[in-house]
Order: structure tokens, then sequence, then C-alpha cells
């Protein structure tokens, strides 16, 4: 009895001794990932401290037309209800440089896409020089020098050609304000280039995806120092534009085909492409473009930095997540304050700090000091006069500017309202004179 009594006791101590090592285990290992979390959290916010984040592409002005009809006299600005971005999210996001997009709906191609732009363009304007956290810039310089300030620097794109309405003169006006890039199509094919959506039917084409006015309108962004965005493009015009640029591109928000097969995204051939051009491409966060469903997380976004990076290296790559663009956001992502999760998560995958230099700023820098360089070498050649052959953009709201041709019946037509007055004023006198005389 008493052996046995001590024999339990032995077992008992035993299993409570490997059960305590478990324990051990298992808060060690706890701690050592913790640890792991904790460090690479650190390190992502002193990267960022040191690189603060420029985003390049961001939809907020269309969230503030769609809830707020623009309205910012009756806005906080830190603090925006019913979108993903405001001063204080950007900052806690360790944003330094955002690139505002003013986007116009399809639907206004042909109609007022032109006034809609401008409305957007205006309320980004006000936005970036009414907030004192705030600095609208139209040069690369303009990003660098900010690298220290405490403001947030502002470039405005415009998203979609069809918002110049086949005019380069347009095109021209739209720089004058401050616009530094512009994708060339949106959901809809313009009449001079073509969108990877066949959402809608307007200028439908079985070939050239970029026409000869296509060509002009990227040679005048050349000539200006507009960055040319693809994103939105179909393949065939991004591999035609590429062709055809003088200066680097950008796909200022879309990711990488090969890990979620969604048209908007790239593919591996023209990644290659854009390496050769010394371009960029942002990365999309919006979970149907990364995971192509509605549920996503850090981890596969962070899968679409490893893909491109394995087959173009990390300085073709920046950062355009979307936000306010869409609906449905990955976990962890969901608006600008959560940047640093996404470069943690790239740190404990290998990333170097000169990798995520780059990535978070430094290659969208050296990208529009090149696009700047460009125009420099253009500054001898003339505003582009070229204009879209009538039959291309035809649509029932264009107008002929010319003198309206008189013909004879038309030149007789305009005389015969006077017949009767003149009649007239011939049988007065004579009718006068039979009267008194
Ligand atoms: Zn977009």
């Amino acid at each position: 009895m008493g052996n046995w009594a001590s024999a339990q006791g032995h077992q008992d101590f035993r299993e409570a001794s490997i059960s305590g090592q478990w324990i051990q285990w298992f808060i060690f290992i706890l701690f050592t990932l913790l640890h792991g979390v904790i460090s690479e959290t650190i390190r992502a916010l002193d990267i960022m401290a040191k690189y603060p984040l420029i985003d390049g592409h961001n939809d907020l002005a269309l969230q503030l037309r769609i809830h707020h009809h623009n309205k910012l006299s009756l806005l906080d600005s830190h603090n925006i209800p019913l979108v993903a971005t405001d001063i204080s999210r950007l900052k806690a996001g360790r944003v330094g440089g955002q690139v505002f997009a003013a986007y116009v709906l399809c639907t206004a191609q042909d109609k007022d896409a032109v006034r809609l732009a401008l409305e957007q363009i205006d309320v980004i304007r006000r936005l970036c020089t009414e907030n004192p956290g705030l600095e609208l810039v139209t040069t690369a310089e303009g990003f660098n020098n900010s690298k220290n300030s405490t403001k947030i620097t502002c470039l405005i794109s415009v998203e979609g050609g069809h918002t110049i309405d086949s005019s380069l003169p347009a095109l021209r006006m739209f720089y004058q304000l401050g616009v530094r890039s512009m994708a060339l199509t949106h959901t809809c094919n313009t009449p001079w280039a073509e969108s990877s959506s066949k959402i809608y039917q307007h200028y439908q084409r079985k070939s050239n995806s970029l026409t000869e006015f296509g060509k002009a309108v990227v040679s005048e962004m050349n000539r200006l120092g507009m960055l040319v965005d693809l994103s939105h493009s179909s393949w065939e015009t991004a591999r035609a534009v590429l062709k055809h640029s003088a200066a680097p591109i950008i796909f200022s928000h879309s990711s990488a085909y090969a890990v979620c097969n969604n048209t908007r995204n790239v593919p591996d051939d023209l990644l290659l492409r854009l390496k050769e051009n010394g371009g960029l491409i942002m990365v999309n966060f919006y979970s149907d473009f990364v995971a192509c469903s509605n549920k996503a997380n850090v981890s596969v976004v962070a899968d679409h930095f490893d893909h491109i990076k394995r087959v173009v290296g990390a300085e073709s790559i920046g950062i355009g997540a979307d936000f306010d663009g869409a609906h449905g956001f990955p976990q962890g992502l969901e608006d600008v304050s959560k940047y640093p999760a996404l470069i943690s998560e790239l740190i404990s995958r290998g990333w170097t700090e000169k990798e995520l230099a780059g990535v978070l700023r430094l290659n969208f820098i050296r990208v529009f000091r090149k696009v700047e360089k460009v125009r420099d070498g253009m500054l001898k050649t003339s505003p582009s006069e070229v204009e879209i052959p009538f039959l291309e953009a035809n649509n029932s709201c264009r107008v002929i500017l010319t003198r309206p041709v008189r013909t004879e019946s038309s030149h007789q037509n305009h005389k015969s309202p006077l017949l009767p007055v003149r009649a007239l004023a011939w049988f007065i006198p004579i009718f006068v004179q039979l009267i008194y005389y």
C-alpha cells in the first residue's frame, strides 16, 4: 500500500512536471511570438517615421461628394464620418503624402464629365490648401521637401480619360490646376483608349487599343510632366502606352494578376515591360483585387508584394491602397490608419529597410523625378494642336463650331419675313398721296 501510494505519488509528480513543462514551453513560444510581433511593429513604425508613406491612390474626394456634397465647411477634416480617410487616421497610418483622385463616373462620359472633374479638383484643392495639416504639391521636390514636415502632402490625379472630353487643351488646363497624373481610362473606353472593364458599351472596338489621338494624349502628358496612369486600362492599351511613352508610367492602384486573376491586376509579362520602362506598380488593397473574394487579410496583400518583388524587384513597387474607392478591404487594413500592419508583415517576411524605404516613398519620388526630367528634355516642343477626328468622338453633345453655310433657299427664307414690311413701306406713302391729292 505504502509502495503503491509512493509510486502513485511519483506518477502524479511526473505528470504534473510534464504538464508544467508544456505550460512553460507554451508561455515561451507565446512570448517569442509576441516579442516577434511587437518588435516587428516597432521596427515598422521606426522605418515609417524615417520614410513616411506616399500612397498612390485615394478616393476620399468621391466620398466627400457622395456623403457630404463637397461641403467642407460642415466637416472636421481630422475626423470625417462615413469614410476611411481623414487627417487623424492618415497621421496614425504614418502617411506623409497622398495622391487624391478626382474621379468621375463613366456615366458622365460625353455629358458633364469635364464639369464634374473640375468640381472634384476644386474639392481636393480646397481640402489640401485650407487645412494647416495638409499641403498641396505639384512637383517631386515638393514630396522630397516634405519628408521631415509634420504636414501631409497632397497631389491631384484625375481618374478616367473621359474627363478631358478628347481635348488636349482641356488636359493642359487640368495641368494648370495642379493635376499631375491621369488614369487613361476608368471602367469605360474613351474614344482613344481601352478599359480593362467591359461594363460600358461606349466606344467598343476590336483592335486599336490606343488610337493616334491616344498617342497624342500620352505624348502631351510626357511634354507636360504628368504621370501616365495605366490602372483600369486594358492590357493591350497598357502595352501600347509602354511602347509609346517617353517617360516611366505608373499603375497607381493595381495588384498582381498571378496572385489574383482579376483583369484590373497586372500580368507578369506587363510587369517585365514596366521594369524596362522604369515605372511603378502601386499595390491595391481592395479585397476583390487581392484575394479575388470579399474576404482577405494582411497576409494575402503581402503575397502580392512578394510576387512582384520576385518578378521585377522591390524597386518597381509602391502602395496605392484605393481607400474610399471601394467597399471591402482586408481584415487589419480597413482604413488609412492601418498601413503599419502591412509593413510589419513584410518585415516578418524578410523585406529589408532599403526595400521598404523604396516601397514607402522613394520609388514614387524617383519615377516622378524621371517624368519631370523627360518634360525638361521636351521644353522646346510646342503644345500639341492635334484634334481628335470628329467621327472618332461623335456624340450628340459635341457641337461643330463652324459658321453655318447659307444656301440660296435659306437666304430667301431669311428674307421672306421682311417682304410684307417692305411692301407696306412702299404702300403707305402712295396711299397718303392718293388721299390728299
Ligand atoms: Zn480606381
